[in-house]
């Protein structure tokens, strides 16, 4: 394994009980890249963003992030990922800057550092004159924005997005586009998607998962070369 890679996944598998969800995944995230994570309901997007963000242990396989073990050092390795899982705990009885502040220190910035980074992290979601705002009564557009404004408040090589735009407007949808456009300049990013249009608008190198194993991994320009190949036709059946 190398370190010029902002992750380096290897071998990953995690089973619940005796059913395998995940099974061989490797994938590499490289400086500026947003990789998309495509694949059907139920395929093992989001087991596999789990625990390449640390949240779910592999039960073999082995992840490094920015040359870090996410194993062998969790808090280190953590430092440089921010993630925004499928369903966000959003504690909808705070306010955006409340929030914000608890995520910056979760993500181990100093108390000194804090109050910067939140302004920063807001600045660059849009969410500027939201700070005191409480997230419940927020559109689900601007809660996700909220939810990508934690994933970067500790300035991550890596921001892990978990189907990001689902249950948004095509509006909302746009938007959120536009802004991992944008994350991509200062961070590496994995984004898990069910459609390909977000893919094309975003991404870079597209993965493809079926029932937990990879069936593709290539640039964008391959993957539209190859239409309609078995792989992906599993993909956008
Ligand atoms: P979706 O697009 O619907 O979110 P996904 O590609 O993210 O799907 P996963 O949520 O990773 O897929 O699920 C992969 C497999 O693991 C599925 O068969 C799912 O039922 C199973 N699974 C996921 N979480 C658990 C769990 N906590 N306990 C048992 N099985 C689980």
């Amino acid at each position: 394994m190398t370190a010029t890679h902002l992750i380096e996944a290897r071998g990953l598998a995690r089973y619940y009980g005796s059913q395998c969800a995940v099974q061989g995944i490797s994938l590499e995230l490289h400086p500026g890249e947003v990789l998309g994570l495509l694949g059907p309901n139920g395929a093992g997007k989001s087991t596999t963003l789990s625990m390449i963000s640390g949240n779910l242990a592999p039960s073999a396989g082995r992840i490094l992030i920015n040359g870090i073990d996410l194993l062998d050092a969790p808090r280190q390795a953590k430092r440089h990922l921010g993630y925004l899982p499928e369903h966000p705990p959003l504690y909808r009885d705070l306010t955006v800057d409340e929030y914000l502040r608890y995520a910056a220190r979760l993500h181990g910035l100093a108390r000194s550092e804090v109050s910067e980074a939140v302004e920063l992290a807001k600045s660059r979601t849009g969410l500027e004159d939201a700070g005191h705002a409480l997230i419940n009564i927020l559109s689900k557009g601007f809660q996700q924005r909220v939810g990508i404004a934690q994933a970067i408040v500790h300035q991550p090589a890596v921001v892990i997005l978990d189907e990001p735009t689902v249950g948004l407007d095509p509006l909302q949808i746009r938007e959120i586009r536009d802004l991992i456009l944008e994350l991509s300049r200062e961070h590496g990013v994995i984004l898990s998607t069910h459609i390909l249009a977000e893919v094309q608008a975003t991404c870079h190198r597209v993965m493809i998962i079926n029932r937990g194993q990879t069936v593709y991994t290539d640039t964008l320009q391959h993957l539209a070369e190859q239409r309609p190949s078995t792989a992906l036709k599993v993909a956008f059946a």
